[in-house]
């Protein structure tokens, strides 16, 4: 079955009960017992397990091509679900551009736990080679990597990863299993953040973990998701669930919509840099062009100046807002050092779009005067 089909059809039935084509939200937080105490159908407490989380969890595990999902309140609970599945003193390799947050998670609350963390960076092969120990569990890396679009070859990873033994984690939120599939390519877990494309409208905060095969790692994933309990609400499972029915559709016209918007952008005059794997000039477009589908909707560059002219065409574009996030239907622009933090290694004249469902005329339009505004100025 083709993508756009599975996103509708995917682990979505009429309600059995009422014929109702959109699935009924189940906010019971218990289920009622049978006499002999049995559970007829399976639900017992609201943390444990929801009939919303079912069917978003079952949709998950058949989009990505994998086993088994678990639905988490965030990305980033759902990433520290994983990490937490690991024993204190274990070893992981890490991609150096991740998402600020994860690198934070790891760096102080999962430190704490005497989890031992190497970031390499993974443009050189025989640097993550020679990073990995005896002690290494976890190769967790992200491609296009947040914010610098960095691509990684996800066979060559999960190759790396298991002669040594070890797991391949890949963070697929930008390019969603429309574009990549990391579990084909040889991953065994892919994470998201439901919160940015899977959910689509900026309106749902929600994380998954998929896994490749249902083993003991992933089930130590499912305990965490119980005993912790980061869990979503129903209506938030509903969301994300409504989401990813449009998911391919979305995907595809903001890849379509980046692309022009990066070949714009890479002739612009007060341009230095742009960051976008379709591009020739990208170091790893091949590697790209042979692992995804399309390049998907998130691009960065830098903007000549500055910082200053940056952060000054970030407030001067009227369809794009300037706000974080990414993966809604409404553009985004982003200064993105400002965002991270004093630790932060990110370019300070780089801004981050994330392209919408507008047409790409206007959101092109929309750039052209932030920056020719700027360039007047500059001059
Ligand atoms: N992974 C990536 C690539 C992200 O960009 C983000 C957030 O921006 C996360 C994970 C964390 O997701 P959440 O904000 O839903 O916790």
């Amino acid at each position: 079955m083709k993508i756009e089909t599975l996103a509708v059809h995917a682990a979505h039935q009429p309600d059995p009960a009422t014929g109702a084509i959109s699935p009924p939200i189940q906010l019971s937080t218990t289920f009622e017992r049978a006499e002999d105490g049995s559970y007829p159908a399976g639900f017992v407490y609201g943390r444990t397990k929801n009939p919303n989380r079912t069917m978003l969890e079952g949709a998950l595990a058949e989009l990505e091509g994998g086993a088994a999902a678990a639905a988490f309140a965030s990305g980033l609970a759902a990433i520290h679900a994983v990490f937490q599945s690991l024993q204190a003193g274990d070893h992981c390799v890490v991609s150096a551009d991740i998402y600020h947050g994860t690198r934070y998670l790891l760096q102080n609350v999962m430190q704490r736990w005497n989890l031992e963390v190497s970031f390499v960076n993974f443009d050189d092969s025989s640097e993550a080679r020679s990073a990995l120990r005896e002690n290494t569990r976890l190769v967790y890396v992200e491609s296009p990597s947040n914010p610098l679009l960095k691509i990684i070859d996800l066979a060559e990873a999960a190759t790396l990863a298991h002669d040594a033994g070890a797991k391949l984690v890949v963070d697929n939120t930008w390019a969603t299993p429309v574009l990549q599939r990391p579990l084909e390519l040889g991953a065994d877990i892919s994470v998201h953040s439901s919160t940015k494309y899977f959910g689509g409208h900026s309106d749902v905060t929600g994380g998954a973990v998929i896994a490749k095969e249902e083993d003991d790692f992933f089930k130590r994933i499912r305990e965490v998701q119980n005993l912790a309990g980061g869990v979503p609400s129903p209506f938030d499972c509903w969301l994300v669930r409504r989401g990813l029915a449009t998911l391919p559709l979305r995907v595809m016209a903001q890849s379509r919509s980046a692309q022009l918007v990066a070949e714009f952008l890479n002739k612009h005059p007060q341009v230095s840099q742009v960051y976008y794997p379709s591009l020739p000039s990208h170091p790893r477009h091949e590697i790209a062009r042979r692992q995804m589908t399309a390049f998907g909707g998130m691009l960065s560059f830098q903007a000549r100046g500055g910082e200053t002219a940056a952060r000054k065409v970030a407030a001067r574009t009227q369809l794009f807002h300037q706000a974080t996030s990414l993966g809604g239907i409404e553009s985004l622009i982003e200064h993105r050092a400002s965002v991270e933090g004093p630790q932060t290694t990110t370019p300070r004249d780089l801004l981050r779009l994330s392209v919408g469902i507008e047409h790409a005329d206007d959101l092109i339009e929309d750039l052209d005067q932030a920056l020719l505004i700027e360039n007047h100025r500059v001059m």
